[in-house]
């Protein structure tokens, strides 16, 4: 009796140890950094000269054009000309230009959004994003986007798998270090992409672009995906401090005549944005001491108390990219010769671990 009761010990403390677990991690939890609050951001109408343009994106997965707001402005006030960019095809498809009103899509009727069809499939719901386009004659036209993790802890995407899954083709990739102007220097990560589009007749286009980024909390900066994860989980674990993360990416059209214009375009742009990423830093810092209670799972919490930015809403399916994630995707939207391509940014990490 005595022997069999000896031999029952090690289940009980087993069983003992998983209901204890269960017990911890099923436990309110209280958390700092306030990553559900108000994002105080907004993305400046003018830097440097650059002016800024919202873009905004067709949600049907077969036309995923992207648009200039003022172009759309354009087409509802009668000025056809400003639509001869839009493929021949496509206009024979739809309805008159002119009754379309700015928010579907002037190309196939569909309804417009800020957020593009990569960024609704990849991205949990109450994603903020804020993205302008900055435009300067006589430069590529500069796609600046910042997208905030919550309080979500679902899987992180790197941001070249999301460019990769979005039909971009990475074909190098590299730390730059951009001089700041203040004696600083911001060490950005640089891939050399390829956006493939769909062109009008049905052939591949190939558009080389630049595109850089950047991660940041209001403590940290870096431009590797790994530290940003390890920083989280350790200031999450240890710290119960769970700060809102940005995840900034800036890109651009390459050419080819000057292959060192990437270098001049980075070095003039980041030191004008930064200082804007400086100040909303600062300011979601004051708001360290802000406590969110977590009872059971963080997702059923993951809301955006904010109203800056534009926010994702559309259900994931299983936390995957659908297969038939849109092909033709493109960081940068095309230069004003054509502003009716694709446009579809890739989206960021905004996970917590
Ligand atoms: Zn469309």
């Amino acid at each position: 009796m005595r022997a069999q009761a000896a031999k029952a010990i090690p289940g009980l403390i087993a069983l003992a140890l998983v209901v204890a677990t269960g017990v911890y991690l099923g436990r309110p939890r209280t958390i700092y950094g306030n990553p559900t609050g108000e994002i105080p951001l907004e993305m400046p109408a003018e830097l440097g000269g650059y002016q800024a343009e919202r873009i905004l994106f067709c949600s049907n997965d077969q036309c995923s054009r992207a648009y200039r707001e003022s172009q759309l402005a354009a087409t509802t006030n009668a000025a056809p000309a400003s639509l001869d960019a839009i493929p021949s095809a496509s206009l024979d498809a739809s309805p008159p230009q002119l009754a379309i009103p700015a928010a579907t899509c002037p190309s196939c009727g569909s309804p417009l959004s800020a957020i593009s069809i990569g960024e609704a499939k990849l991205l949990p719901d109450n994603t903020p994003i804020f993205r302008r386009e900055y435009i300067r004659e006589g430069q590529p036209a500069v796609q600046a986007t910042i997208v905030f993790s919550g309080i979500e802890r679902r899987s992180i995407h790197r941001p070249q798998v999301c460019l990769v899954s979005q039909g971009n083709r990475i074909t190098n990739e590299h730390p730059y270090d951009v001089d700041l102007g203040d004696g600083r220097t911001l060490r950005i990560r640089v891939l050399d992409i390829q956006q493939v589009y769909g062109g009008e007749n049905g052939e591949k286009v190939i558009v080389p672009a630049t595109y850089a980024y950047w991660l940041f909390n209001p403590e940290r900066e870096t431009d590797s995906h790994l530290k940003r994860f390890l920083y989280m989980a350790i200031d999450n674990s240890l710290r119960n401090y769970r700060p809102r993360w940005g995840y900034v990416s800036i890109s651009f059209e390459r050419t080819s005549l000057d292959p060192e214009a990437w270098k001049r375009q980075l070095d003039e742009f980041v030191p004008l944005i930064y200082p804007v990423l400086t100040d909303v830093r600062e300011k979601l810092d004051a708001q360290r001491n802000i406590t969110t209670v977590i009872h059971h799972s963080s997702s059923e919490i993951n809301v955006y108390k904010g109203e800056t930015g534009d926010v994702t809403a559309n259900p994931r399916v299983s936390g995957q990219p659908s297969p038939d994630a849109p092909a033709p995707s493109a960081p940068a939207t095309r230069p004003e010769a054509n502003p009716t391509q694709p446009a579809n940014p890739p989206s960021a990490p905004a996970d917590q671990p």
